[in-house]
């Protein structure tokens, strides 16, 4: 229909621009933390917004969209649907919720962690919760950096309770519930994977947190009872401690992290030299502490920001961005701008970790890094050892991010503190700090920043998987174990074709079945890290 194309080329031609400008100022603000830069960031997202907030455009576009084809028009009309959708709210409720999003995430770049008297970047409260052997030291660092969940827990309820009524508004029951169907996903779909998964992953986490948690306890000389949530390396025992005698961050020491990542990319002939030339990724003062990919344009200009030092966590999230990056990149520059997306949050962050995985792969340390002869058996061991595990602990500690948030918007004035340490207790096996009544789930700026989002990491796992198994046995052939990715330019055409081209075309499930020939499942993840 001629009204429909004209409808969306009109459209196109009033968001590319803006939306451009909107990543460009997110990009600034998080790279110099001046309140001026986010100021402006939340004006520009304020008014891409306020463009959906057009009641007659959505009644038009509905109305086409009942009677559309499944061809690329229908498509796009389907995407600006929901788009619309969520914002057919008082204006003054948009700009609230993204000011008060835009003034917590910076609390969040700009909050640095005070022990004894020093201030500590993100990266020291990680290295010294790495390293340090002193109990108390390791209690007072955690607790500081728990800390700024104090400071930004009234301004989050506000934002729950905000982002609540609007879900209201719109005819859901909540905002958790609005935002699955939004993404085109369901709740109780949802739910069911996460108790199957909980049931896949309970005994056999169970087993191997005995295991860990006597080496813990024998490196503090406690006993396991004493394990207290500082015991565990990460802040949130999102990751593995490196308990069992391998260290990786040795084989990067000596590496270039961002040139050994450039190097894989190029080898499986996914080029990412362009990306690294628009990137910033090194610290500086002010700047936000955490990685991401940002696509500017959808047109060729995708960027990472990142804090890289020289080792094996940095390695990690070199390849993971820039797996979200390759994906940016490769979508088929032909389709219309609203397709030009990844098909799902999901699937980009599938692309990120089945490539983020392999820094701690041996096979892939040997051939990126190089490993002595005699050290290849006990690296391969305890790699495997190590991944297995891994993939338990970020398992177990998703299903205290999903259920968190759904209880968090199900009943915002409910015991929070006292829900959260309940969660962490069941899955993680974490026992909370005597006594302890903080908003400990307010330090996490996932809740902030992207809400309702932590079940796609998981869902992302479980595609990871997937995915690595149609590479394995239809493009690697594998006989048995599992082959390289190093070199083989058959794994990024692969990729490009199966999954990065179709950008936004498909609903996500076609896409999994069309890249991997059969729905989504936890199947060969459970194969892969349980078993
Ligand atoms: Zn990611």
């Amino acid at each position: 229909m001629t009204v429909v194309r004209d409808f969306l080329d009109a459209h196109i031609a009033r968001i590319e621009p803006l939306s451009r400008e909107v990543n460009l100022a997110y990009w600034n603000a998080t790279i110099s933390g001046h309140a001026d830069d986010f100021e402006r960031y939340a004006q520009l997202e304020v008014e891409l917004q306020r463009v959906y907030t057009n009641a007659h455009e959505f009644e038009s576009v509905k109305r086409w969209l009942s009677d559309a084809s499944d061809g690329l028009q229908g498509r796009q009309l389907e995407i600006l649907y929901r788009t619309y959708l969520r914002n057919q709210i008082d204006p003054a409720q948009i700009e609230e919720m993204t000011r008060l999003s835009s003034k917590i995430v910076q609390s969040f770049g700009t909050y640095r962690a005070r022990v004894d008297g020093n201030q500590l970047t993100g990266n020291d409260v990680r290295n010294a919760l790495k390293q340090s052997s002193d109990a108390a030291y390791r209690r007072r660092v955690w607790e500081a950096d728990k800390a700024v969940g104090r400071e930004v827990r009234d301004e989050l309820l506000k934002l729950v309770r905000l982002r609540n009524q609007v879900a209201r508004s719109l005819g859901f029951s909540d905002y958790y519930v609005m935002s699955l169907e939004l993404s085109e996903q369901r709740a109780q779909d949802l739910a069911g994977l996460f108790d199957r998964l909980d049931g896949a992953t309970r005994e056999p986490f169970a087993r191997a947190k005995e295991e860990l948690d006597a080496a813990l306890a024998q490196r503090y000389g406690i006993a396991t009872a004493d394990l207290r949530p500082w015991h565990y390396e990460d802040p949130f025992f999102q990751e593995m401690p490196r308990v069992f005698d391998v260290d990786f961050d040795r084989y990067y020491r000596d590496q270039d992290v961002v040139d050994v990542a450039r190097r894989f990319f190029e080898g499986i002939g996914l080029e990412v030299r362009d990306i690294l030339a628009h990137s910033d990724l090194y610290e500086k003062p002010g700047k936000e502490q955490h990685a991401y990919c940002l696509d500017i344009d959808r047109r060729g200009d995708v960027r990472v920001l990142a804090n890289v030092q020289h080792d094996e966590t940095w390695a990690g999230t070199m390849l993971h961005e820039l797996g979200h990056a390759v994906y940016d990149r490769y979508i088929d520059a032909e389709l219309p701008f609203l397709l030009r997306e990844h098909a799902h949050v999901f699937a980009t962050e599938a692309i990120a970790m089945l490539f983020g995985r392999l820094s701690k792969d041996a096979q892939w340390i040997d051939r990126m890094v190089g490993v002595q002869v005699p050290e290849r058996e006990h690296l391969a061991r305890e790699s495997e050892r190590n991944s297995r595990l891994s993939q338990l602990i970020f398992a177990r500690w998703c299903q205290v991010m999903v259920r968190f948030e759904r209880a968090l918007y199900a009943n915002p004035d409910g015991d929070l503190n006292d829900a959260w340490w309940d969660l962490v207790e069941h899955y993680q096996a974490v026992p909370r700090p005597d006594g302890r009544d903080e908003p400990d789930w307010a330090a996490k700026i996932h809740i902030v920043s992207a809400p309702v989002y932590y079940h796609n990491y998981m869902l992302g796992e479980l595609f990871a998987s997937q995915l690595d198994h149609s590479l394995q046995t239809r493009v690697l052939r594998a006989n048995n174990g599992h082959e390289s990715f190093v070199g083989n330019r058959a794994v990024g055409d692969f990729l490009r074709e199966r999954v990065f081209a179709a950008g936004k075309r498909w609903h996500w499930d076609k896409l999994v079945q069309h890249a991997t020939g059969e729905p989504l499942n936890p199947q060969h993840f459970v194969e892969q890290y349980v078993r």
